[in-house]
């Protein structure tokens, strides 16, 4: 058996993972019809034939509402400011409580607190590791307006029972699917099942323009809604006969011409890059799931994944090692990354948001506690230990690699599957190196303790 990269010996391989290369032709014809045309950008902030954008602007919510049957698709320039204008379309007020998840990007939890809204935390069900619809029953109280679900990392939340729970409690359902564009879930897209979807156009994203996101709904009031808030409201909304003034004030959040021009072309990109994912994605499960130890995703037959990025579970007890002791004999395998798209492997993903310090010091909006203290004599618990599975796969279990995408081909998963394994069958090898790695932390110790002395 031949010896570990970490300890010196000759790694799985040597040459380079290929850069992801997002833009192309199209999109360089698409910015120079823009330039050409002088107009970057078609938006004017009052009512009129301006509200709504320019030509590009327009054609490509077209082409994404058409591609996957939402009603409206409105564009932003950020899934963040896409997400607030969701919960502000959703009419969330001053000490209304948002479910959200707790493994996410931080703006899927802070986006409530723009409204006064107050983010209250559920668990994770840790196959889909999306909201555990169990957990966000029992967080519902009489203050509950709204849940945000996070498709994360492409795999679908489980909207049925999500759906079935928001419906008998009268609660509205905002989708955060920045992560999971053209993901099906039986049958339908994500980002249309609730009430309210946000994309994300990110430069990290499986498409992208840079900086950018779409709103979509079915619903006409609440896409007028997102439409005013998107583009000064206070300005426009009585010329579309909107009575109700709640939270119609708008911020400018529009997404400029040339933008829109590429992402109408990148879209055109979407189901290759999802198919290659797929392909990757499933040759890769086949090999991994072979080794004891490793958990990967199940994807009921019904659903498609989009594979943001590519998740394995991590079982600590059956190897006798840490996850990270693990990451780093596997990565010594493989050619060291030039950038985040080229790491091979990464883990914890993020801190549980709710140990982010505007939980713990319960201040976001001024410096009195609001909105944490508006509701009189209810305390909000963002301790530890509020959703143990998230806790447990950020401390322990989860590892994800940004690897499984375009141009990387089924050789390169082969390399990649083939450093695992061979960190597994040595894993004794690597234990024994542990064992060191420990005694060296009682040195350590023994050191500080003899300057503490001092
Ligand atoms: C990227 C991302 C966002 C934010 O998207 P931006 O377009 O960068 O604002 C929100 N939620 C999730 C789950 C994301 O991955």
């Amino acid at each position: 058996m031949s010896k570990l990269a970490i300890l010196g010996g000759e790694p799985v391989r040597k040459k380079a993972f290929l850069e992801r290369k997002s833009m192309g032709e199209a999109e360089l014809q698409a910015v120079k019809r823009v330039l050409d045309s002088d107009v970057l950008s078609g938006f004017i902030g009052a009512a009129g034939s301006q509200f709504s954008g320019g030509k590009e602007v327009r054609r490509f919510e077209d082409a994404w509402a058409t591609k996957f049957g939402f009603k409206h698709a409105i564009s932003v320039n950020s899934a963040s400011t896409g997400l607030m204008t969701a919960i502000g379309a959703a009419g969330i007020e001053p000490g209304n409580e948002v479910i959200v998840s707790p493994y996410s990007m931080s703006v899927s939890a802070t986006a409530a607190l723009f409204y006064g809204g107050i983010p209250v935390f559920a668990d994770l069900d840790p196959n889909s590791i999306c909201l555990d619809p169990k957990s966000i029953e029992s967080r519902i109280t009489e203050r509950t307006k709204a849940i945000i679900v996070v498709h994360l990392l492409g795999h679908p939340a489980n909207m049925d029972a999500i759906m079935g729970v928001a419906k008998s409690r009268g609660l509205l359902v905002i989708e955060d699917a920045a992560q999971a564009p053209g993901v099906l879930y039986k049958g339908c897209y994500v980002g249309g099942i609730g009430d309210i979807g946000c994309f994300s156009l990110n430069y990290h994203k499986h498409i992208h323009t840079g900086e950018g996101g779409i709103v979509v709904t079915n619903n006409d009031e609440i896409a007028l809604r997102a439409r005013l808030i998107r583009n000064h409201g206070e300005n426009a909304y009585e010329a579309y006969g909107v009575e109700d003034l709640s939270n119609v004030i708008g911020s400018n959040y529009r997404l400029t011409e040339l933008q829109a021009a590429i992402a109408t072309e990148q879209l055109k990109k979407l189901d290759d890059i999802l198919l290659r994912r797929r392909e990757l994605a499933s040759y890769l499960t086949t090999r991994l799931e072979a080794i004891n130890g490793l958990t990967l995703q199940k994807v009921p037959v019904h659903h498609t994944h989009a594979y943001y990025m590519f998740p394995i579970l991590y079982n600590e007890t059956v190897f006798g090692v840490g996850r990270s002791l693990f990451l780093k004999a596997v990565s010594a395998e493989l050619p060291k990354p030039t950038s985040w798209e080229t790491t091979p492997l990464a883990e914890g993903y993020v801190k549980p948001l709710y140990l982010n310090q505007i939980y713990q010091k319960k201040i976001a909006i001024g410096r009195k506690g609001f909105p944490f203290n508006y509701n009189k004599g209810v305390e909000y618990d963002y301790s530890k230990g509020i959703c143990p599975v998230v806790e447990r796969l950020y401390e322990k279990e989860l590892m994800y690699s940004p690897l499984v995408r375009e141009p990387l081909t089924i050789q390169d998963m082969k390399d990649f599957a083939d450093a695992f394994e061979k960190v597994a069958d040595n894993i004794d090898e690597l234990r024994d190196n542990f064992v060191l790695e420990e005694s060296q932390v009682y040195d350590a110790i023994a050191a500080i303790n003899e300057t503490e002395k001092k």
